[in-house]
């Protein structure tokens, strides 16, 4: 069986390498955080002591890092891990980072003789958890072809987006829309409810009215509306607002590259800075809903 290492293992990086466990995979770990490390080590993968033994005599490295400084740090320079790879070695980078950089990492990983792809992925730590993620995945299709079964044991659907950096195109992509949606339907909710709608009702008619959309569909804002939902549990668990604030300055980013016009990108990206400076950017980021009614 393949042998994989796993590098990052945090709210996302846990639960994806547990499955790789699950689906058979040889697993060897690690992290910052020692207590990750051991938490998987029981469950049955090697416990290495750096990124470096991590990687030693693996097929396959994954990466789930929180930002493009730390992928950047991981894999270039001089001490990087690239540099301590077998040629032919498979680098999978999972983290959401920006274009510009996840081309940088390609670029030294095929200077290399290395295959890499970029391979961000959607549906938060319950896809994590429930192995049904969404893989956006920039590379070469041979490459893809070869890396299947891995991301398999870790998610639903896997797209290939395009070549080098498109998968993280994609997901900043898809997550604007997320933001804008999100903004727009807090924004109506408050609206309606202060002209003395009741939340429930305005959320239903939306919802299958022409303004439907995802976060009316699984997600309502509003607290209450939905008892599942972040927003009825005090703006807890989900997608951190940070993390959304982080996705749209990576838009932002690659607008920036090729000069396109997102101003609606550029409102949320704002609105959700307003957020961290009222200290919610560890809360859901449907907690923007109280920008309209505080
Ligand atoms: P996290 O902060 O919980 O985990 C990151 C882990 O990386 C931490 O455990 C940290 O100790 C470790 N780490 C950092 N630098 C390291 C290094 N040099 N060597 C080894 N370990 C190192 O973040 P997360 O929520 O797991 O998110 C990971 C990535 O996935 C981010 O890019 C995020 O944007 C993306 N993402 C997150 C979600 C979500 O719902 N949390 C959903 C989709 C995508």
């Amino acid at each position: 069986m393949t042998q994989i290492a796993f590098i990052g293992l945090g709210h996302m990086g846990l639960p994806m390498a547990r499955n790789l466990l699950k689906a058979g995979f040889g697993l060897r770990v690690f992290d910052l955080v020692p207590a990750a490390v051991e938490e998987l080590e029981k469950e049955g993968a090697q416990a290495a002591r750096s990124a470096a033994d991590a990687v030693r005599g693996m097929e396959v490295v994954i990466s789930m890092l929180p930002a493009s400084r730390h992928v950047e740090g991981l894999y270039l320079g001089d001490n990087g891990l690239l540099a301590a790879l077998e040629p032919g070695t498979l680098v999978l980078e999972c983290s959401t980072i920006a274009p510009e950089s996840a081309r940088r990492v390609h670029q030294a990983a095929a200077e290399r003789g290395l295959q890499m792809l970029d391979a961000p992925v959607s549906g938060g730590t319950a896809g994590a958890a429930a192995g049904t993620l969404t893989f956006m995945v920039g590379g070469e299709a041979a490459v893809l072809e070869k890396a299947q079964p891995i991301f398999q044991a870790m998610g639903k659907n896997i797209f290939h987006a395009g070549p080098d950096g498109a998968g993280q195109v994609a997901k900043v992509c898809n997550n604007q829309v997320l933001a804008v949606q999100m903004i727009a339907t807090a924004e109506a909710m408050a609206l309606g409810v202060a002209n003395g709608l009741d939340p429930a009702v305005l959320a239903e008619i939306m919802r299958q009215s022409s303004g439907g959309n995802w976060t009316l569909e699984k997600y309502n804002p509003w607290p209450g509306v939905m008892e599942n939902a972040p927003a009825s549990k005090g703006y807890s668990g989900g997608f951190m607002a940070e993390l959304m604030a982080k996705d749209l300055g990576l838009a932002q980013e690659a607008a920036q590259v090729t000069g396109s016009s997102t101003p609606m990108g550029a409102l949320a990206l704002q609105l959700y800075r307003l957020l961290l400076k009222q200290g919610k950017g560890q809360r859901d980021f449907s907690v923007v809903q109280q920008l309209f009614v505080e």
